[in-house]
């Protein structure tokens, strides 16, 4: 059987004419899963990057020294700025473009329909990107994904195949974590063979989160294929103009490595209170406030001077967030979900403080107090301040 579908295409990203380190992770596994996909099947499929902007053309090198095998850029002033109607257009016509997938592997360029695979970056743009070009291929999307496996998988469905066993081959599995994290969830994008509502779900995509998958360290020998994109852009598709663009600086300091207090929705039986009790420690410490994904939707009234200043996106830890190897990291009320872990793993000395011995944070942690933050914060303090007098003196 001739397939119609083939390749793995890869929508990376750019910030100031850098591809982001999300992108590089995205070719990486790409090449990997192609790799062995290939072997496997005993096929010559490729991983394709694709990359839109303004003078971009000069990133294709690097793109092909991290993993690809083809380059698809589209260089148009038009999209300088992302703006998501052009660029879902955009990408939908490379997606449909059958002369470009050709081109890709030219022995079977007649058959060439669609893409096969593809993968957008699960960050705020990534995101965005991936559900309206997904809708508009009219396919399937699964987001936030840690894991891929390619299988062939056996499966009876009464809506997909009509209750009849059927084999799909070439499936990529795609995992996420689900319910905090405690369970993984596979997510698969299948054809419907029920011959009722027959109909082709193809490209299979996800977005993949930030920070899971190794890129891979560039070789100048690579040697790929580069192919220009020329887009059809129309008046209609520009109606959102970027005025003006600036970059805002955090003011929240991550990455030197020092001492971290977090707090999670553990403080939900006064949060005002234990906030400032976090406030007070982190002052003591001169440390720096962190925040699990929860809170930085504002669960708890509390005052806005607090509200505004911690409950934020940008002391979010975890892989919604920032990474942090701190020297130390106080985890209080926060349960540890793996999403928030993959923020903390990599911290020197681990406190947390937690009233439910169970909890996974436990596992975690160099020290596990259990007990409730209002009553162990304060001691905490008390006995840090006293300890500061003593070396002081
Ligand atoms: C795609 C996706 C991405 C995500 N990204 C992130 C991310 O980047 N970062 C992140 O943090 N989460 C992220 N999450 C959410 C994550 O799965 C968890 O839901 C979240 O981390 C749980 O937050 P928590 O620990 O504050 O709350 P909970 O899980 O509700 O835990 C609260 C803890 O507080 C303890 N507690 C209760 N009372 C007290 C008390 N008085 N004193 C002390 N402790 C007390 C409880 O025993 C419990 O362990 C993501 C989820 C998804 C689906």
């Amino acid at each position: 059987m001739v397939e119609k579908y083939r390749h793995l295409y890869v929508v990376t990203e750019i910030e100031q004419g850098k591809l982001l380190t999300v992108s590089k992770e995205m070719i990486g596994e790409a090449r990997r899963l192609i790799d062995g996909f290939n072997q496997k099947y005993s096929l010559k499929e490729k991983v394709v990057a694709i990359v839109l902007g303004n003078n971009i053309k000069e990133l294709s090198k690097e793109l092909i020294e991290i993993g690809a095998d083809s380059v698809i850029y589209c260089d148009h002033p038009q999209l300088e700025e992302i703006r998501n109607t052009i660029y879902t257009k955009v990408i939908c016509q490379i997606a449909n473009d059958k002369e470009t997938g050709g081109k890709i592997e030219p022995e079977y360029a007649e058959n060439f329909r669609r893409p096969r695979y593809m993968f957008f970056a699960a960050d705020s743009i990534g995101r965005h990107l991936s559900s309206t070009v997904l809708a508009e291929l009219d396919s399937g999307l699964a987001s936030d994904i840690n894991q891929l496996v390619i299988e062939d998988i056996e499966m009876s469905h009464q809506q997909k195949t009509g209750g009849s066993k059927e084999t799909y081959e070439k499936t990529l599995e795609m995992y996420r974590p689900d319910f905090s994290g405690f369970l993984w969830t596979t997510i698969l994008c299948l054809d419907n063979r029920n011959p009722a509502f027959k109909r082709d779900y193809h490209p299979q995509a996800c977005s993949i989160i930030p920070g899971v998958f190794e890129s891979l360290e560039p070789d100048s020998k690579r040697e790929g294929q580069v192919i220009e994109f020329v887009p059809q852009i129309d008046e209609q598709d520009l109606k959102v103009k970027v005025i003006s663009r600036e970059i805002i600086q955090s003011e929240v300091d991550f990455e030197t490595p020092r001492t971290i207090v977090s707090f999670g929705r553990g403080i939900k039986d006064d949060p005002e209170k234990n906030i400032k009790l976090v406030e007070q420690l982190a002052k003591e410490l001169n440390a720096e406030i962190g925040i699990t994904l929860p809170m930085s939707k504002k669960p708890y009234s509390i005052s806005q001077s607090l509200d505004s200043k911690y409950m934020i996106p940008d002391r979010v830890i975890g892989t919604s967030g920032h990474k942090t190897s701190a020297m130390l990291y106080i985890a209080s009320g926060v349960s540890g979900a793996m999403q928030h872990v993959w923020g903390m793993k990599d911290s020197g000395f681990v406190v947390a403080i937690n009233p439910d011995e169970d909890a996974p944070i436990k596992d975690e942690c160099d020290i596990f107090i259990k007990g409730r933050m209002e009553d162990v914060l304060p001691l905490l303090i008390e006995e840090i301040k006293k300890q500061i007098q003593i070396v002081e003196a």
